[in-house]
C-alpha cells in the first residue's frame, strides 16, 4: 500500500505496556505474534533531534535509515485513538518515520493525524502551528503548550490525504531528509497542494536548502523538467524554475502547447522564450568574427589564404543554420574538425584552431537558465 516503511501491530489498550503483534512492512519477521515488553518498545536511544535538519543524509542527526529498522519498528506503540475501539484481530499502521518516538528538540508528538488509508502519523503540533489557519482547522489545542505525558491520550485527526501524500507533506513541515523510495513527481506536487490547503506558504517550505527544494529540483528536474518547470512557475518559485529551465534547452518550442503556456504563465513562458532565443541569437553572433589572417607569404599568398575565410564560413552557416539552444561543444568540434583538416597551410590552421576554440569557451559562458529577475 504505502511507498513508505510502516508497522502493523495489534490493537491493544492494556495499561499494563505489554504489546502483542505482528511485523509487517520492511523486515519484517516472518514470526507470528510477538511480546514485547515496555523497555523494548521504547528505544530512546534510536531516537534523535530533528529540529530542522540540514538536507544531506550524513550530517544529519536524524537519519531515517535508523527509522526503518524491524527493531525500531516492532517497538512503536499503539496510541491515541484506536485504543477507544480495540480488538484482538484490528491492526494499526504507523508511518516508520512519523512514530510515537520522534522527538523534536526533545518534545514528543502531541497529535496523531491519520491518513485516508488509515496509517497513523505522529506530529507536533507546535510545527504544524506554523500554518496560517490552524493546519486548516485540525489543530487540536494552541501550539507551545506541555506535550501529553500519555500518548494514549493523544488527540487524532482523519485527514483526506493519502499515506504517500500526507508523508510528502509532513516531510516538507519537518524538513526531513529523504528515506528511499522517492515518491513520484504527482505525490509530491500533490503534497504540496495539501500544504497549501493547510495553510502553509509555500515559498519558504522551497527554500533552497530545504528538503523539498533538494527533491524537486535534484530527483525530478533531470527528468521531468518541464512538469516541475511548470510546477514552479504556479507557485512562483523562482529558483527552481531557474534549476529546472537548464534542463528544457533541448525541449522543443514548438511543443509548446496552449495547456502548458496555461500552466506556466506567461511570465515563465516569457523567461523561457528569452532563454532560447537569447542563446540562439548568442550564438549567431559568437560565429560572426572571422578567424585573424597572417602575413602573405612564399606558402600561403593572398589567394591560399581566402580558404581560411571559406572554411570559417562554411562551419559558421553550417553551426548557424542549425543553431539549438542545446548546441554542445562537442558538436561545435565536430562541424570544425575536418574544415580545419582541409587547411594546408600550418599558420591557418592555427588560426583556424584558435577561433574555433575561442567560439566553444565564450558559447560555454553563455547563461544556461532563465533569469531570476
Ligand atoms: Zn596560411
Amino acid at each position: 500500500m504505502a511507498n513508505i516503511p510502516h508497522v502493523r501491530f495489534a490493537d491493544t489498550c492494556a495499561t499494563t505496556p505489554t504489546w502483542a503483534g505482528t511485523v509487517g512492512g520492511v523486515g519484517a519477521p516472518a514470526a507470528g505474534p510477538v511480546q514485547w515488553t515496555f523497555d523494548e518498545i521504547f528505544d530512546f536511544d534510536a531516537i534523535s533531534d530533528v529540529d530542522n535538519p540540514p538536507l544531506g543524509g550524513s550530517a544529519n542527526k536524524h537519519n531515517p535509515a535508523s527509522f526503518t529498522s524491524t527493531k525500531w519498528l516492532a517497538q512503536a506503540p499503539l496510541t491515541g485513538s484506536d485504543c477507544t475501539a480495540p480488538t484482538p484481530t484490528a491492526f494499526t499502521s504507523v508511518s516508520a518515520i512519523f512514530g510515537p518516538g520522534l522527538f523534536v528538540a526533545q518534545t514528543a508528538p502531541d497529535l496523531i493525524l491519520v491518513s485516508a488509508d488509515h496509517v497513523h502519523f505522529y506530529v507536533h503540533q507546535h510545527l504544524l502551528a506554523k500554518s496560517t489557519n490552524g493546519f486548516n482547522g485540525l489543530l487540536a489545542r494552541p501550539s507551545g503548550l506541555e506535550a501529553y505525558n500519555n500518548p494514549a491520550e493523544l488527540p487524532s485527526a482523519l485527514v483526506p490525504e493519502s499515506v504517500e501524500v500526507l508523508n510528502v507533506a509532513l516531510h516538507g513541515v519537518y524538513n526531513l531528509t529523504w528515506t528511499t523510495p522517492i515518491p513520484s513527481f504527482e505525490v509530491a506536487s500533490g503534497a504540496v497542494t495539501s500544504l497549501v490547503k493547510y495553510g502553509f506558504d509555500v515559498k519558504p517550505v522551497f527554500a533552497p536548502s530545504t528538503t523539498l527544494f533538494g527533491l524537486f529540483s535534484r530527483s525530478y528536474a533531470p527528468s521531468v523538467p518541464m512538469d516541475v518547470y511548470c510546477f514552479a512557475a504556479s507557485y512562483d518559485l523562482v529558483l527552481l524554475a531557474v534549476f529546472a529551465s537548464k534542463y528544457l534547452l533541448s525541449f522543443p518550442l514548438c511543443a509548446l502547447d496552449d495547456t502548458l503556456a496555461e500552466k506556466m504563465g506567461p511570465r515563465y513562458l516569457r523567461r523561457l522564450f528569452f532563454l532560447h532565443l537569447g542563446r540562439t541569437d548568442a550564438l549567431k553572433r559568437l560565429l560572426l568574427p572571422q578567424p585573424a589572417h597572417h602575413a602573405p607569404n612564399a606558402i600561403c599568398g593572398t589567394a591560399e589564404g581566402q580558404r581560411l575565410t571559406r572554411a570559417w564560413a562554411l562551419a559558421s552557416a553550417y553551426i548557424a543554420w542549425d543553431a539549438r539552444p542545446d548546441l554542445t561543444s562537442q558538436e561545435i568540434r565536430s562541424v570544425m574538425d575536418p574544415l580545419l583538416n582541409e587547411l594546408e597551410c600550418t599558420q591557418c590552421q592555427l588560426s583556424f584552431l584558435e577561433r574555433s576554440s575561442a567560439l566553444i569557451a565564450r558559447w560555454g559562458e553563455v547563461k544556461t537558465t532563465i533569469l531570476a529577475e
